[in-house]
């Protein structure tokens, strides 16, 4: 679904990624973990072509990322993103928020958005709160209706950027939970994440990253129980 080939990226003189081949099936679940600095938000990024690649290829569907204009936005409304930070729009309600870029992109009628994003709004546990601004939220509602309304677009992938680290600890467990139903559903994800009881439940792979290239990728099981790198040996000894 998701293919980068010999993806290359400079910032200037830093090489931020290092021929990167990476391909995602469609259902599948990938959790990317690496230090910081490791090039992790750069991946997400160019993926949505939020940053443009210097060398190499990505495809989405078989088809190369558009460039601009309109198939741009539509390519936008089909890679869902989730950031560290909410991003909700702070002046229209937690409705308003899901519904707009069904409305303006997807060129839904406002009766059709609204009933579908009170759905999404009970499916991530916020359906009551839909009238409320996002100010209102706690933190781990927002992050909540932020999937919600990338849902909203129907996305073929999502895209999850340390979606739980601005949480407190109790409200990191309700964004993970909407993750992982997420993942049973059968939702493309990729998910950059420090999160690692999430990686072992809901990850069918995981993908290590250091100094902007993939330094390994196994399976969960495997890779937290025999990683093969000093990269990730050294990594895992930190945070585990
Ligand atoms: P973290 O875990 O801290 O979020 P990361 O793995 O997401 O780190 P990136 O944000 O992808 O790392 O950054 C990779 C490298 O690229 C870093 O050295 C960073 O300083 C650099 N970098 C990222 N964005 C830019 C930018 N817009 N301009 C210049 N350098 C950048
Ligand atoms: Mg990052």
């Amino acid at each position: 679904l998701v293919v980068l080939a010999g993806v290359q990226k400079h910032y200037g003189q830093l090489h931020a990624l290092k021929d990167i081949d990476l391909s995602v099936a469609r259902g599948e679940v990938v959790v990317v973990i690496g230090p910081s600095g490791s090039g992790k938000s750069t991946l997400c990024r160019t993926i949505n072509r939020l940053e443009t690649i210097d060398e190499g290829s990505i495809t989405l569907d078989g088809t190369a990322l558009p460039a601009e204009g309109k198939a741009l936005a539509n390519l936008r409304a089909e890679v869902g993103m989730v950031f560290q930070s909410f991003n909700l729009f702070a002046h229209k309600t937690i409705l308003e928020n899901v519904t707009l870029g069904p409305i303006k992109v997807r060129g839904l009628a406002k009766a059709e958005a609204e009933k579908k994003a009170r759905e999404l709004l009970d499916r991530v546990g916020v359906g009551h709160q839909a009238e409320k601004y996002p100010a209102q939220l706690s933190g781990g509602q927002q992050q909540r209706v932020a999937i919600a309304r990338a849902l909203a677009m129907e996305p073929k992938v999502m895209l999850f950027d340390e979606p739980t680290s601005a949480l407190d600890p109790e409200m990191i467990k309700e964004v993970l939970d909407v993750m992982v139903d997420l993942a049973k559903q059968g939702m493309t994800m990729i998910v950059v994440t420090h999160e690692m009881g999430f990686a072992r439940t809901a990850a069918d792979r995981v993908v290590f990253m250091a100094d902007g290239a993939i330094v390994e990728e196994n399976t969960p099981e495997e890779f937290f129980t025999r990683p093969t790198s000093d990269r990730a040996k050294d990594f895992l000894g930190k945070i585990l």
